[in-house]
C-alpha cells in the first residue's frame, strides 16, 4: 500500500521513515492492545532526539467523543464510553469499537485516521524528545515500559504548557514502550553492542474503564521490539537499493574513464556522484605531482559554488608545505573523518583551509586518500554543514569512487606518458612484423642468398633498435676472427665517411666491399669471446682501445674512428652455436638500451641466424651438386682417356705376341727377347694404371685411412732410388742439389713414390734435352712461401721441414690448368692433345700421400713453354742413431 492512498500532504516524505509499513504496525498495535490510539517516535542520530513520526487512532474514539469540552482534559463525563463499552463488550457487533476490543484483531484501513497536530496537540507528529524529555525521553533513558493514567500524566512527564493545550481526544491510560533494536545482526556478526533504543511506542485508551494491564507490558515491549526488527529491514533494504544503485553509478564513472581523463569532467562526476551518496557543501580535489614533488589544488567547491580558475592556476606546494596533508596521505594511508563540532586543536588548519575557503565552521569533514598501490596520487576532501554527515557506509561508497578516480587518474597520466611512444612502438610492431615474414619468406622461398639476408638483417636492427650504425660480425671459420659481413648506417653517418682510403675513387658499394673486407676483429682468447659467452654486452671506447691494440689496420680504423661509446653487442646464435655478432650503436651516443629492445634484438638475431643457416646449407648443396656435375664431367672424360691409356699397352701386347705367335718360326732369339721387352713393358704399363686406378679410388677423399709406415726417411737415399729407376726409360739427365743428410718423417715407400711420381712427369712433359733437377734443403715452415690454398693456420709456422724441388724446362701448364691438375683424372688441356700418356691420376695420389705424411704438395712456378717448378715439404727428422742406409 502506497503512501499516496493516505492522503497524507501534512507528512513531510522521509525517505529514512517508512510510513506506510509504521501505520500498518501501529495498525496491529492498536488492534492487539485493543487500545484507541498509538503515535511512534523514531531516534534521530543525527541530532540525538526523538521525534513522533506517526500518530494515529480510530475514527471511532473521533465520533464517541464528540461534543467533549475542548480545551478542557477531563475524563469525567464518560457516559458515552461507558455505553459503548457495555454494548461492545457485552455484544460484539459490527460496530468497529467492539470489533477492535477482540486482541489482535487489526482495525483496516478505513477504521482508523491519522492524527494531526491541529486536530490535537498531544503528542502531535514532529514533537521532538531530548532524552529524559517528557514520558517518552523518560521511557528512553530508563529503557522501561511505563503504564499510567492521563492525570498522572499531565503531573509528571508532561513539558508543554497546559494552557489552552488543544485536544480533540482526550486519553485516559497510557501505555509506554521503549523499542529496543534488535542486536541479532550483531551477534550474527560477532560484534558486542549495546542494543540501542530506536524509538518510543505511546498507546492510549479514552474510554472510561478501558485500561491497560501490567501483563501487557511484557507483551508490549515483544511487539515493539518486533517493529524495531521491521525498522531495521527496512532500513537495511533501503540500504541495498542505495548501494546498488551507488555501484550503477561507480560503473558509470569507471567508464567515464577509460583512457583519457580530462580533469574538469572528473571533478564534476566526482562532485556530482559524492553530492547523490552524501552532504556535500564543500570539496576540494588535490593532486600529487610525482614528477615534480608538488602538490596542486586543482579543483574545489566553497558552499556549493566552484571556486573559478583552478585547474588553469594550479596552487603548487611542495610537500614540506603541506605535512598534514602528506602525514595523512602517505603515512597513515585513511581515510580521516573529523567530527568539526569537537574540533578545536588546529591541527588539521592546513586541510581545512584553502582553496575552498575555511572550513573550520563546517559540521563534517571527510578526507580520502588516492592512492594506488603504495603512491599517493592525491586526495578528496569533503565537508557538510551537518554534524555526522557521513556514516561508515558512505565512507565506503566514497572510499570505492576514490579508488576509481585514482585508477582512472593514473591511466590516464599512463596514457599520456605512452602516447608519444605507442606510435613509435607500433612502428616497431610493424616492423618487426614485416621483419618476420621477410625472415620467412627468405627461409622459405628460392631467394637463399645469405648476403641479402645479412644485409636485410642488419637493417633491420637498426630500425629496431633506432641506432644509425648496424653492424654484423661473422665468426670466421676457425672463429679466430669476427670479420665484418654486412653494415647497415643511417644516410646520416656513412660508414665510408671514415676516410679510409682518400686516394681510392670507388663507386660507394665498391667503396663498402672494400672497407668491409679489410674490419676483421680477433676474436678467439679476446675479450670479445670471454663476454659473448654470457650473451649481450656493450663494448665502450675503453674496450675497443683495447681490441684495437690486436687488430690490423682495417679493425684498427674501425675500433677507433667510428665513435663507438657504447655498442650493444648481441650474440647471433643458431642452436647454441654462435655464427657471430650483432652490433648496434650510434656513433658518439652513450645509449642504454632497453630490455624490450636488446630483447627484440636477440629474437631477430636468432631468426637471421637461422635463416642464414638455411640459406649456407642451400649454398652448400649448391656447390656439391655443382661438384657433383664437374666430377660426373671428369669421369666421361676419363673413360675416353683410360680406354685411351688402356688400348695403347693393350694393342702393343697383342700386336706383339700375336707376331711372336704367327712368325714363331722365322725369328731369331734377339727379336724374341725384344718383343717380349715390348710386351713385358707394356703389361707393366697396364699394371701402373690399374695400381693407380685402384690407389685413386681407395684413397679418394678420406686419406686419413691410408696405411702408412711413418717413421725418418733419408731424403737423398729416396732421391737415388728414384732417379736410378727412371733412368733406364728416360732420355734427360736429373740433377740433384741437396744438403747433406736430411731426413724427413714418413713413408719410405711413399716418399719414393712421390719423388718418382714428380721426376716421371717432369721428363714426359719435357724435351729430351731437357734439364731436371732436384734441389732440397731444411728449413722453417714459415719462411716458406705456401700458396693461399695451402696454408694451414693449425700447423705450427716454427716447424722444421725439408723443402724438395723438382724443376723442368719443359711444355709448362696453362694457367687455368694449374689448380685443376691436382684433381682426379684431371690433365691440363694440352696433354690431351699430345702423345703422351697419362691418366690424371699421379698428382692427385701424390698430394694426397704427401698430405697423410704431414706435408704440402703444390705447384710452386710454371709458365706455357718455359717449364715448371713442383714442390713438396715433409716434417724434417733428426738422423736416427743407428742408420741402415740399405732400407731406402
Ligand atoms: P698424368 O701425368 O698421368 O697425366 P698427373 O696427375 O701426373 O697425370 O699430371 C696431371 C697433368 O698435369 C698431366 O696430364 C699434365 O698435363 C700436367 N703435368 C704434370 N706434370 C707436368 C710437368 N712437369 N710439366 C708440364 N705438365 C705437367
Amino acid at each position: 500500500m502506497s503512501t499516496a492512498i493516505w492522503g497524507e500532504p501534512e507528512l513531510q516524505p522521509d525517505q529514512n521513515v517508512p510510513t506506510a509499513l509504521l501505520t500498518h504496525l501501529l495498525q496491529q498495535m492498536i488492534g492487539q492492545f485493543a487500545c484507541t490510539g498509538a503515535c511512534i517516535a523514531l531516534y534521530d542520530d543525527q541530532y540525538d532526539q526523538m521525534e513522533i513520526r506517526l500518530h494515529l487512532r480510530l475514527r471511532e474514539a473521533h465520533v464517541a467523543t464528540t461534543g467533549l469540552t475542548r480545551g478542557g482534559a477531563s475524563n469525567e463525563s464518560s457516559n458515552i464510553h461507558d455505553r459503548h463499552i457495555t454494548v461492545n463488550l457485552g455484544d460484539p457487533s459490527n460496530s468497529a469499537i467492539g470489533r477492535l476490543k477482540r486482541p489482535s484483531q487489526a482495525p483496516s484501513l478505513d477504521d482508523v485516521e491519522l492524527v494531526s497536530p491541529q486536530q490535537n496537540e498531544l503528542f502531535p507528529v514532529g514533537a521532538i524528545y531530548r532524552l529524559k524529555q517528557d514520558v517518552i525521553g523518560y521511557v528512553w533513558h530508563k529503557n522501561e515500559t511505563h503504564i499510567m493514567r492521563h492525570e498522572d500524566y499531565l503531573a509528571f512527564f508532561y513539558t508543554g504548557s497546559q494552557e489552552g493545550l488543544q485536544v480533540d481526544v482526550v486519553p485516559t491510560w497510557y501505555l509506554v514502550v521503549p523499542m529496543q533494536e534488535s542486536t541479532l545482526v550483531d551477534e550474527v556478526r560477532g560484534r558486542e553492542k549495546q542494543p540501542r533504543i530506536t524509538g518510543v511506542i505511546v498507546l492510549y485508551q479514552t474510554v472510561a474503564g478501558a485500561v491497560f494491564q501490567q501483563k501487557q507490558r511484557a507483551e508490549a515491549r515483544e511487539f515493539a521490539e518486533r517493529i524495531a526488527l521491521y525498522i531495521q529491514n527496512d532500513q537495511l533494504r533501503r540500504r541495498q537499493i542505495r548501494s546498488s544503485d551507488y555501484l550503477k553509478q561507480l560503473q558509470n564513472i569507471s567508464t567515464a574513464f577509460p583512457t583519457s581523463v580530462q580533469l574538469a569532467k572528473l571533478v564534476t562526476t566526482v562532485h556530482d556522484f559524492a553530492s547523490k551518496v552524501v552532504d556535500v557543501s564543500s570539496m576540494l580535489i588535490t593532486l600529487y605531482d610525482r614528477d615534480t614533488k608538488k602538490i596542486y589544488e586543482v579543483f574545489a567547491i566553497q558552499d556549493g559554488s566552484p571556486v573559478d580558475d583552478l585547474p588553469e592556476n594550479p596552487r603548487a606546494i611542495p610537500p614540506e608545505e603541506r605535512p598534514v596533508w602528506w602525514r595523512v596521505t602517505q603515512q597513515e594511508e585513511k581515510t580521516l573523518l573529523l567530527d568539526l563540532a569537537h574540533y578545536e586543536l588546529g591541527d588539521y588548519d592546513e586541510l581545512l583551509i584553502g582553496s575552498w575557503g575555511d572550513q573550520r565552521k563546517a559540521g563534517s569533514f571527510l578526507l580520502l586518500p588516492m592512492k594506488m598501490f603504495n603512491r599517493v596520487i592525491g586526495s578528496l576532501c569533503i565537508t557538510s554543514m551537518h554534524p555526522n554527515a557521513y556514516q561508515e557506509e558512505e565512507i565506503q561508497v566514497l572510499e570505492t569512487m576514490v579508488q576509481i578516480v585514482t585508477v582512472s587518474i593514473e591511466n590516464a597520466k599512463l596514457y599520456e606518458r605512452s602516447r608519444q611512444t605507442v606510435h613509435a612502438a607500433k612502428q616497431r610492431e610493424e616492423l618487426l612484423a614485416a621483419m618476420n615474414s621477410a625472415l620467412q619468406t627468405i627461409s622459405v622461398s628460392t631467394v637463399l642468398d645469405v648476403n641479402d639476408i645479412q644485409h636485410k638483417f642488419v637493417e633491420s636492427a637498426a630500425k629496431l633498435a633506432h641506432t644509425e650504425m648496424s653492424i654484423f660480425f661473422q665468426c670466421s671459420a676457425n672463429s679466430e676472427h669476427l670479420i665484418v659481413q654486412a653494415a647497415y648506417e643511417t644516410p646520416k653517418v656513412r660508414i665510408d665517411d671514415i676516410e679510409f682510403d682518400e686516394h681510392e675513387q670507388l663507386p660507394n658499394q665498391d667503396k663498402h666491399e672494400n672497407l668491409f673486407e679489410k674490419i676483421r676483429l680477433p676474436f678467439k682468447g679476446s675479450t670479445l669471446e670471454y663476454l659473448v659467452v654470457e650473451g649481450f654486452f656493450y663494448l665502450d671506447d675503453s674496450m675497443a682501445e683495447e681490441l684495437a691494440k690486436e687488430c690490423d689496420e682495417g679493425g684498427t680504423i674501425f675500433l677507433l674512428e667510428t665513435g663507438i661509446k657504447k655498442m650493444l653487442m648481441v650474440p647471433v646464435l643458431y642452436q647454441a652455436e654462435l655464427i657471430g655478432i650483432l652490433g648496434v650503436h650510434t656513433p658518439k651516443q652513450n645509449r642504454k638500451f632497453r630490455p624490450t629492445e636488446i630483447g627484440m634484438l636477440l629474437a631477430l638475431s636468432a631468426q637471421a641466424a637461422s635463416a642464414m643457416r638455411n640459406a649456407q646449407m642451400y649454398e652448400e648443396i649448391q656447390e656439391a651438386y655443382a661438384e657433383q656435375q664437374q666430377l660426373d664431367k671428369l669421369k666421361d672424360e676419363f673413360l675416353v682417356t683410360a680406354s685411351h691409356e688402356l688400348r695403347t699397352p693393350l694393342s702393343a701386347i697383342s700386336g706383339y705376341s700375336t707376331l711372336l705367335k704367327r712368325q714363331s718360326g722365322r725369328i731369331n732369339p734377339q727379336q724374341i727377347t725384344r718383343f717380349a721387352g715390348k710386351i713385358a713393358s707394356a703389361t707393366q704399363q697396364l699394371t701402373d694404371l690399374v695400381n693407380s686406378m685402384t690407389e685413386a679410388t681407395k684413397i679418394g677423399t678420406v686419406d686419413k685411412k691410408l696405411d702408412l709406415q711413418i717413421g725418418p726417411v733419408q731424403l737423398q737415399a729416396a732421391v737415388e732410388m728414384a732417379v736410378n729407376l727412371l733412368s733406364v726409360n728416360i732420355e734427360q739427365k736429373i740433377m740433384t742439389q741437396m744438403e747433406a743428410d736430411l731426413w724427413v718423417k714418413g713413408d719410405p715407400l711413399r716418399v719414393r713414390q712421390v719423388i718418382t711420381n714428380l721426376l716421371d712427369n717432369a721428363a714426359k712433359y719435357s724435351l729430351e734435352d731437357g734439364r731436371i733437377e732436384v734441389i732440397a734443403g731444411a728449413t722453417v715452415l714459415s719462411k716458406v712461401d705456401l700458396p693461399e690454398d695451402q696454408f694451414d693456420v693449425e700447423v705450427d709456422p716454427h716447424l722444421p721441414v725439408v723443402l724438395v724441388q723438382v724443376h723442368d724446362e719443359g711444355q709448362g701448364i696453362d694457367y687455368e690448368d694449374q689448380q685443376k691438375i691436382f684433381e682426379k683424372f684431371v690433365r691440363a688441356t694440352r696433354s690431351l692433345t699430345t702423345p703422351v700418356r697419362g691418366s690424371g691420376l699421379g698428382l692427385f695420389i701424390c698430394r694426397r700421400y704427401i698430405e697423410a705424411m704431414g706435408g704440402k704438395l703444390w705447384l710452386e712456378q710454371s709458365a706455357p713453354g718455359e717449364g715448371s717448378v713442383f714442390t713438396f715439404y715433409l716434417q724434417r727428422m733428426d738422423a736416427p742413431v743407428e742408420v741402415d742406409k740399405g732400407t731406402n
